[in-house]
């Protein structure tokens, strides 16, 4: 024994937990929602998670125990994704929670941005099953414009990801006049074929309007007041130039 502590966070501010969620990973999923994120994306609808004091505070083992409770609905690929907000925010605390429920037995997923460059990032990605990795834009100009934060931050995350062992999902918010057009989508789909990480699905999500009350209840103005929520029928377009630019890249692709 070396004698020296490992540093651990034993609480963890938590927005909110959803207990049994189908959209956030593998299977069915406890998730858990975390407080704080550094990034101020122009279609956010969880505007409330963005403060790290916000929320509840909780214990890893108050919410392993919770975990627990749901287990057998889990499945062979179900288990608890860490979302929020940005988990890597607390990452001290994300790793001990990770670190306690791979020790359970229970699947593991981290729904992040991936633009936080910290050394205690790798804690958290030794006990993750699943990453989750919203790629919000497909240039660096398009994330200082609508998002904060950088491309070649979360690029960098993603090869880390892939040298942990990591399962990886790519997710990407799709909103009409920003991001909609063929164009940026294959530049989307040749920045992952690219990075030569072997990413197993990729998910399209449409812009919503869902967080828009949150807004005016938080006396935050909404910058997309006028943009309308994304159409199937152009999500469904763009996920045919998904297929037809990079078939080979995707085991599966969801809307
Ligand atoms: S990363 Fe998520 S929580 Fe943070 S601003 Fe963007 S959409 Fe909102």
């Amino acid at each position: 024994m070396s004698g020296k502590t490992e540093e651990i966070e034993k609480t963890g501010r938590i927005h909110s937990i959803e207990t049994l969620g189908g959209a956030d990973g593998p299977g069915l999923r406890m998730v858990i929602f975390m407080q704080g994120c550094p990034l101020r994306c122009i279609y956010c609808h969880n505007p409330d998670t963005w403060d790290r004091n916000g929320g509840r505070e909780f214990t890893a083992e108050a919410l392993v125990q919770k975990a627990m409770h749901y287990r057998t609905y889990f499945g062979r690929e179900g288990g608890v994704t860490l979302s929020g907000g940005e988990p890597l925010m607390q990452p001290l605390f994300a790793a001990e929670l990770f670190k306690q429920l791979k020790k359970a037995d229970i699947n593991t997923a981290l729904d992040t941005a991936g633009t936080i460059p910290s050394e205690d990032v790798a804690k958290v990605l030794a006990n993750t099953d699943t990453v989750l990795l919203d790629i919000k834009m497909p240039d660096q100009e398009r994330y200082d414009q609508y998002i904060g934060g950088s491309l070649s931050t979360t690029m960098n995350f993603l090869h880390a990801a892939s040298a942990a062992g990591c399962r990886i999902w790519i997710r990407h918010v799709v909103v009409p006049g920003i991001n909609d057009k063929k164009d940026d989508i294959v530049s989307l789909c040749s920045l992952i074929y690219d990075s030569g990480v072997a990413v197993e699905r990729m998910e399209l999500l449409p812009y919503h309007k869902m967080g828009i009350e949150k807004y005016k209840l938080l006396g935050l103005s909404y910058r997309l007041a006028e943009v309308q929520e994304l159409g199937e029928g152009r999500l469904a377009k763009l996920l045919e130039y998904c297929l037809e630019e990079l078939p080979e890249l995707f085991r599966a692709i969801k809307k």
